[in-house]
């Protein structure tokens, strides 16, 4: 990739550039959390997005993107916001950069990424965390790692029509090789965690499907969890997000909520405590509570909070009859990935089983991502 891009960048401005790289992400455990103040455990992976830049003494960004085959020209002012959606995320970074200060003139660039769009796993963070942290470098203009992930969140919310939340751009810009990202969305304090799974794999497996459901339930979900912290915080008034909330605490407020809302917060509250056993496995190196706990994940997912879909539940099931360690839908659901992980000798059919039956079963072949855990944001 390296090379295209240099070869690239000397045929359309003459020189090479200096390079960049950030990466996509995964969510190994923590799903559903962030926006009830719990915690979430990303890591970044090893496909991301890389580029060439220079500065070209304009007051205009010239960007080519290999995969599109694409040249985008744009100033640097509010009005110049372009056209094409991927260039979009580029000139929101410049615009989030400037507004917090921070110096941005012209540039020259070429890049290309790796990381499939639109598959669960944040290519869109893995583009705006490679350039906040380029402009911040190349223009010393020392902003701290934190505001380079808000820098990437803000350009979703303003210049991309996404109101995500924190972790995609956290991760994408704080991830180190062999290490998940423990944050928690109150306090926003992170902890790295060791991740070597020696002897096994992490692959994904994507569905290929979204159902239409996801943004009207996912709205009834949160709906539900402030319902029940607020029966909670009744009791106990420290409860500001549900995630506070101890298990028996909610047992108390349970004739007083729908069953409903009482299933949606026993999973969030379960699924707090889950990333925190998965921590302590961790650094035991004991990936099969790891593995257990993602399998309780699905199952609270998919029984509790409701989310899954029948795909994802087909390609759970499978992963546990073939005795995978761990098997779990990831990201808000209804569709998209399996994250999964897998001991490296049932590796090989575990895969095939569920190309061959999934495609038996719903007419399309599942797509298989295997990913590393690996650096985020970075000079090359
Ligand atoms: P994801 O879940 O992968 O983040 P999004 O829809 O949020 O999916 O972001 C995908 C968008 O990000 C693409 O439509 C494109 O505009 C931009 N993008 C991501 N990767 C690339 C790339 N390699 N080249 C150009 N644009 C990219
Ligand atoms: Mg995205």
């Amino acid at each position: 990739m390296k090379q295209k891009i240099q070869e690239k960048f000397k045929a359309l401005f003459g020189e090479e550039g200096v390079l960049y790289a950030s990466a996509g992400r995964i969510n190994l455990i923590g799903e559903h959390t962030d926006y009830n103040g719990g915690y979430v455990f990303p890591g970044a992976i090893d496909c991301g997005i890389m580029a060439a830049i220079k500065l070209n003494g304009t007051s205009k960004v010239k960007a080519f993107s290999l995969d599109y085959n694409e040249l985008c020209e744009f100033g640097l002012e509010e009005k110049d916001v372009p056209e094409k959606a991927w260039a979009r995320y580029i000139f929101g970074v410049c615009r989030e950069t400037i507004k917090r200060g921070g110096k941005v003139e012209g540039f020259n660039t070429v890049f290309a990424g790796d990381v499939p769009l639109g598959a669960g796993l944040s290519s869109s963070a893995a583009l705006e965390s490679c350039f906040a942290f380029a402009l911040n470098d190349i223009f010393g203009n020392g902003i701290d790692k934190f505001e380079l992930a808000k820098i990437g969140q803000s350009t979703e919310h303003n210049y991309c029509g996404v109101k995500c939340g924190i972790m995609d751009q956290f991760a994408s810009v704080f991830g180190k090789e062999g290490a998940l990202i423990r944050l928690n969305c109150k306090t926003l304090e992170y902890k790295y965690f060791p991740f070597h799974p020696k002897g096994y794999k992490l692959v994904l497996i994507d569905s290929c499907v979204k159902h239409e459901l996801a943004s009207s339930a996912y709205n009834k979900r949160r709906a539900s969890c402030e319902n029940a912290a607020a029966a909670i915080r009744k009791n106990h008034p420290e409860v500001e997000f549900l995630s506070d909330a101890k298990r028996l605490w909610l047992d108390e407020v349970r004739e007083e909520i729908p069953q409903e809302d009482f299933l949606r917060a026993e999973y969030v509250i379960g699924e707090v405590q889950r990333v925190l056993d998965v921590c302590d496995a961790l650094e035991r190196d004991d990936y099969e509570t790891v593995g257990e706990m993602m399998y309780q994940t699905h199952f609270g997912l998919s029984r509790l909070y409701e989310v899954s879909c029948e795909e994802l539940d087909f390609l759970n099931k499978l992963a546990r009859k073939m005795e995978v360690t761990g098997s779990r839908v990831m990201g808000g659901g209804f569709g998209g990935c399996t994250i999964n992980l897998v001991k490296e000798e049932l590796y090989d059919g575990f895969i095939a089983a569920a190309k061959e039956q999934f495609t038996a079963k719903f007419g399309h072949a599942p797509k298989i991502y295997d990913v590393v855990i690996s650096d985020g944001a970075r000079k090359l």
